[in-house]
């Protein structure tokens, strides 16, 4: 059982040594989603042990080629090794047109079930509910149809308290239905509202946005998420070069985390022009002080 999110791929444009392109698995006690998926995004799964045939959804914020042109290689590796299980595919529309092009010159058919959801016929707020978690899309402000996600987990219930369960001796079934929301009453008929025997769980979340100029509508989505993944291309100097390029700056992301009130910002979409990675962190510091840079196989825990 977890709530890790784990970096495979955090610099921008094209991979360096130390840098990989876009991609983040976010695993909701082991169902798997996969945000974007560049090139080498198979090389960064085996490397920082991600159990990708429980992967069961990829979401692809946008087509710039840093961002997907690993997918078809993930897509031909599960064919090859005899995936079943199906696979829910989240992209802009022009991606299905690019998918079956690439598997139908290869292939007749993959051999396991893929299911393609268009982002922009989609509403924006939540488009897929699991069992333990949903994802919602919102619109990014980049050259092109650009998405954000936030992945947030669901049901999650709270313990009844130890003195309510040594006073009153409740049997499974009661607990169960105080835990989904019931009162208790009393043998004297006295009702004692769940709030006060459930301890209150905070259901944790992690935004994604990348890529995007700054963009203050995104706040209202990832308004306290637990880990706020924001791209900052560049530093605050190069703010001309980022509004130009659809691209945020340190700057940009800290004002948004700063606004939206999360819990932690993750930078990432390093230009590979720097090597100064505490200069570059020091920048957005200044505006929002949790802040860290992001780098390939960091894996942050929101629970166990
Ligand atoms: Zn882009």
């Amino acid at each position: 059982m977890a709530f890790e999110i784990t970096f495979l791929g955090t610099g921008a444009a094209s991979p360096t040594l130390s840098r990989g392109l876009s991609a983040a698995v976010i695993n909701v006690d082991e169902t798997l989603c996969l945000i974007d998926c560049g090139e080498g995004t198979q090389m960064q799964m085996l490397r920082f042990g991600i159990k990708k045939d429980r992967i069961r959804h990829v979401f692809i914020s946008h087509l710039h080629g840093d961002h997907y042109f690993g997918l078809v290689g993930l897509l031909f590796t599960w064919h090859l090794h005899q995936r079943k299980d199906e696979l829910h595919i989240w992209g802009p529309f022009t991606l299905k047109e690019i998918l079956e092009i690439q598997i139908k010159t290869s292939v007749p058919n993959l051999c396991y079930p893929l299911i393609f959801h268009d982002l922009e016929s989609l509403p924006d707020g939540v488009i897929c509910i699991e069992k333990r978690f949903t994802v919602s899309k919102f619109p990014l402000n980049h050259r092109l149809s650009t998405f954000g996600f936030l992945v947030k987990e669901t049901g999650r219930q709270g313990n009844i308290s130890k003195d309510f369960i040594e006073k009153y001796h409740p049997d499974p079934e009661t607990i169960r239905k105080i835990k989904e929301g019931s009162d208790y009453k009393t043998n004297e008929g006295i009702i004692i509202p769940h709030t006060d025997i459930v301890t209150p769980v905070r259901l944790h979340s992690f935004a994604w946005c990348s890529d995007t100029a700054y963009h203050p509508p995104v706040i209202e989505y990832v308004t306290d998420a637990d880990v706020l993944y924001h791209e900052a291309t560049f530093t605050k100097d190069m703010q001309w070069l980022a509004e130009e390029k659809g691209h945020s700056t340190t700057i940009d992301a800290a004002l948004i985390a700063a606004q939206a009130k999360v819990h932690h910002l993750i930078l990432g979409h390093i230009s590979q022009r720097y090597s100064d990675m505490d200069e570059f962190v020091n920048e957005a510091k200044s505006i929002f002080p949790h802040t860290d840079v992001a780098y390939d196989g960091m894996r942050i825990k929101l629970r166990n």
